[in-house]
């Protein structure tokens, strides 16, 4: 699904020296490259505050500690989403609220989430799935007028941005009152190895999450509020700070591949391609297409060629075991399943060629076509 390896070696003479700087310089925790990567990352992202932390679901928890909710609050995400949005919501002992997607962006419709607000309700977690914007000025606007936090997960959309209806262009992640992302190496900014960081243009917000992540310390060995352990290694942070001089390169790269499938596609009753809303740009974390046709079949013919092919995701939050003991009534969620029994994503990332890709477009339409 992804070519880390390729990747690393067209920026390897680079990347090494910015590992051995470090091995050097023997910072291995907190060093000079952390914050010079949340110092460049900021100007990157268009944000205040930027807080690194070890991975991108640490990143959500540390977000839902800092914004002082109590048991059995009650938090909007979508079912369909990864675990890591709504796990932390049940791990926090709150409620997670499971509400519908748009069809065709994958995202939180938010006609549907004004619908599931209760007297309990105290959060909104959008996700930017795949690599484009929720609508977020829809949902900001419900969130300001009952007066809810915003957290948006924005693992899968670094780089992605959003324009509002007055022409306003925000980075994905720095919308809401807290943003979240994630470097695991397979994301649009990936470490060689876990890494997360949290957004904030709220300094009262950016000192409590910097507080959280560091046991809840200010003053060394003082804790004052109950906190965790979640630090971006320097060496992951090194490395960071030079793919993300490459990062908007990278994201055209995956728009390209997106293309190509599109056009391959184009003329295809079985596939829907994957829609860009109006508002948002897509950086195309996953390229994920809706097939009406004999999916399992299609997977064994592409792996059977070589080719990777995943669902993301094979079961939806609300029907997930680990929810089996928070009541979830009304969590019919019709379009979320369907969405599920038809999504199949394809191999995308920056060093796909013309070559990869015939091939694959070739063995997915002999498929089809036979
Ligand atoms: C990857 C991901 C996360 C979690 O990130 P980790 O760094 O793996 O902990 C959270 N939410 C979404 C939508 C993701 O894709």
């Amino acid at each position: 699904m992804v070519d880390t390896k390729t990747q690393y070696l067209q920026i390897k003479d680079e990347v090494d020296a910015a590992i051995h700087a470090v091995l050097d310089s023997a910072a291995y925790i907190n060093g000079k490259a952390v914050q010079d990567f949340a110092a460049a990352l900021a100007v990157y992202m268009g944000v205040k505050h930027v807080i690194p932390c070890a991975n991108g679901t640490d990143a959500l928890q540390i977000a839902m500690m800092a914004i002082g909710l109590e048991p059995g609050d009650e938090v909007i995400t979508p079912s369909f989403t990864y675990i890591a949005t709504t796990e932390v919501v049940a791990l926090l002992r709150l409620k997670p609220v499971f509400v519908e997607v748009d069809p065709i962006t994958f995202c939180m419709d938010p006609v549907l989430l004004e619908k599931a607000i209760t007297p309990k309700t105290k959060a909104i977690v959008p996700v930017h799935l795949y690599g484009q914007a929720a609508p977020m000025e829809e949902i900001l606007n419900i969130a300001k007028k009952h007066n809810f936090y915003v957290i948006e997960d924005n693992a899968q959309a670094i780089g992605c941005s959003y324009t509002f209806s007055d022409g306003t262009v925000k980075k994905t992640g720095t919308m809401g009152h807290i943003g979240a992302t994630s470097f695991y190496p397979s994301k649009n900014l990936g470490a060689f190895g876990d890494g997360g960081a949290l957004f904030t243009n709220d300094d009262a917000l950016a000192h409590t999450l910097k507080t959280i992540a560091n046991h809840g310390q200010e003053k060394r060995y003082y804790h004052d509020i109950v906190g965790c352990n979640s630090r971006l290694d320097s060496i992951q942070a090194a490395i960071l700070n030079i793919k993300l001089k490459h990062l908007d390169r990278y994201n055209q790269a995956r728009a390209n591949v997106a293309t190509f499938y599109n056009q391959a596609f184009e003329n295809c009753a079985v596939i829907t391609t994957p829609n860009t809303a109006s508002y948002s740009t897509h950086v195309f974390h996953q390229y994920t297409i809706l097939f009406d046709g004999d999916r399992d079949g299609l997977i064994a013919h592409l792996a059977a060629k070589g080719i990777p092919s995943m669902i993301y995701y094979p079961v939806p939050g609300h029907k997930q075991k680990m929810f089996a003991s928070f009541s979830l009534p009304d969590t019919l969620l019709p379009t979320t399943d369907d969405l599920t029994n038809r999504v199949i994503s394809l191999p995308i990332h920056t060093e796909m060629d013309t070559e990869q890709l015939t091939y694959i477009t070739e063995a997915v339409l002999n498929f089809i076509n036979k």
